[in-house]
């Protein structure tokens, strides 16, 4: 076992920011700690690092406690949200940086530095000035430069919140392919679950200090441990599961868990109709209350038929 959290509670004066969280990052693991602002993912990230003092528990890496280690003996590469590169140098000089400090040679150096711009996507940077660079390049010089000492865990603090949405979609996915290739173990703090789920090997969402419920993304959407969860993971409407053909008591629904379609065995009105980015979304009524549903193109007032698509439908509780 590579990380080892023992019950740390961190407390700010009488605000308690993280409460009695035991959480695990194996070998080689991807872990999201995911979860609204405010909730204490960054504060638990900070105290990994060395960087917050834990008022109670223990941060351990393979079972030796790192309560004397600091934070730049602790061999962790940090990225945060800004990137926080140095402005006056350039993209080479960024990544070489951990590596100088560490005094290795200029000719290892430069290999290395020239092998993390590839991984990066980054070829042909290497003498660019990073001012010159857009947000996401130099979130790749932030996380090229964190991987250069070969850090024993990142930590990356909501690494992609910063860019706007389609570079952040796609970073994410290059994210997620490049700590694999690089066999990397990493924690990632998010308050985006799309994100979470395309990085981690597990996510562990975290509540008012807390941390809730640990487990595989598939795990994790399909199942929210409580209703709190199933509202942060984008259900809407909560139903017996019989409203679904479940035999459950409880089912929370996602905007797209019902879809119009002439085969579907419910039946409803269209009570209001937006345009989204790929679909139409549909207010409809059935049996007297108001659900959503996607839909292809319908007028208000019409009567549809109603299909259930299961990834919209997640078991609560
Ligand atoms: P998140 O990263 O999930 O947004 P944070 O860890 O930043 O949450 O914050 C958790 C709680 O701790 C919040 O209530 C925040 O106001 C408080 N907090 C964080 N850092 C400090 C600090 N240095 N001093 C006092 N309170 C803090």
């Amino acid at each position: 076992m590579a990380l080892e959290l023992d019950s740390i509670t961190v407390r700010y004066g009488r605000t308690e920011a993280v409460s009695d969280v035991s959480l695990s990052v194996a070998d080689g693991e991807v872990v999201a700690l995911l979860g609204p602002s405010g909730c204490g993912k960054s504060t638990l990230l900070r105290t990994i690092a060395g960087l917050e003092k834990p008022t109670s528990g223990v941060v351990s890496w393979d079972s030796a406690d790192l309560a004397g280690v600091p934070v730049h003996r602790r061999e962790f590469g940090l990225v945060f949200q800004d990137g926080q590169l140095f402005p006056h140098r350039t993209v080479a000089g960024n990544v070489a940086f951990g590596l100088r400090m560490r005094g290795v040679d200029r000719e290892e150096r430069d290999k290395r530095v020239l092998s993390l711009l590839e991984l990066v996507g980054l070829e042909g940077y290497a003498g660019r000035r990073v001012t010159q660079l857009s947000g996401g390049e130099q979130q790749r010089v932030a996380l090229a430069r964190a991987l250069a000492p070969s850090p024993r865990l990142l930590l990356l603090d909501e690494p992609l919140s910063a860019l706007d949405r389609v570079l952040r979609e796609q970073l994410a996915v290059d994210l997620a392919r490049l700590l694999r290739e690089a066999a990397t173990t990493a924690l990632v703090v998010t308050h985006d679950h799309d994100e979470a789920f395309t990085l981690a090997d597990r996510v562990a969402i975290m509540s008012r200090g807390r941390v809730v419920q640990v487990g595989p993304p598939a795990e994790v959407w399909s199942a929210p441990v409580d209703v709190e969860t199933a509202k942060f993971l984008g259900c809407t409407r909560f139903v017996p599961g019989s409203f679904v053909g479940l035999d459950l008591e409880r089912v929370g629904l996602r905007a797209t868990a019902l879809r119009v379609d002439p085969d579907g065995l419910m039946e409803g009105t269209v009570l209001e109709r937006v345009h989204r980015r790929d679909h139409v979304r549909l207010l409809v009524e059935i049996g007297g209350a108001e659900y959503e549903a996607v839909g292809p193109m319908t007028e208000v007032g019409d009567r549809v038929r109603l299909a259930i698509d299961l990834d919209g439908v997640a078991r609560v509780g």
